[in-house]
């Protein structure tokens, strides 16, 4: 995608989608914490229905100690991979009560020493709880990035990297959610929907989908 057009992609997005939101559902940072940690391998929607069960009953750092590991998993077991990702969130919760008084911390390199928190899940919560423009490339934005030419890259760090340079100042914070929603409904995997799409004037992707 030549750099004069990068502008104009985000306007479409920002346009269509003024204020992009996660659709994870959370009302504190530690929740935001707690469902993107258990939403490896697995949709919002199968994520929401767990924490549905589990914030009303334990929604803190300690309530999910006291809670214990065998209620956790209880609670998360619809979830892929749910006893692994049960443990490391106890791990995380004793952490966050004993190094940082209970609550999320903001840098990137305490929230990558919490268990089960990598990379992705630091950008996630920097960006969204945070407000800073990081890039939490998942594979919605991995295959968007590079079918529209606006970051290709072979990994996802490298396309993280590529976007941190050209995504404009202006749009970086939401970045993150427009691209994701753009792969996830619109751009997908199969079979781009490029008929009803709003950034095809920019989009290097050829030949586009016709409307069937
Ligand atoms: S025009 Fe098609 S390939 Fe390009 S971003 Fe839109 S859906 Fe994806």
């Amino acid at each position: 995608m030549k750099p004069a057009l990068i502008q104009p992609f985000f306007a479409a997005l920002k346009a269509a989608n003024p204020e992009p939101q996660t659709e994870l559902e959370y009302t504190s940072v530690f929740e935001l914490l707690a469902a993107v940690l258990l939403s490896a391998q697995a949709t919002d929607v199968g994520v929401n229905k767990a924490t549905r069960r589990l914030f009303p009953i334990a929604n803190t750092p300690q309530a999910i100690l006291d809670l214990g590991l065998g209620a956790l998993e209880a609670h998360i077991k619809t979830i892929g991979l749910y006893r692994s990702k049960a443990r490391h969130l106890m791990e995380t919760c004793r952490m966050l009560v004993t190094q940082h008084g209970g609550q999320v911390p903001d840098t990137r390199e305490a929230l990558e020493a919490l268990p089960g928190v990598g990379r992705k899940t630091a950008n996630v919560v920097l960006n969204v709880a945070f407000g800073q423009p990081t890039m939490a490339v998942d594979t919605h934005i991995f295959r968007v990035s590079n079918r529209t030419g606006l970051a290709p890259g072979k990994t996802p760090l490298a396309v993280e990297q590529q976007l941190l340079k050209r995504v404009p100042p202006e749009y970086a914070v939401d970045s993150h959610h427009w691209l994701i929603l753009l792969g996830r409904y619109v751009c997908q995997a199969r079979k781009p929907r490029c008929w009803e799409c709003v950034v095809a004037p920019y989009c290097d992707y050829e030949p586009k989908t016709p409307r069937p």
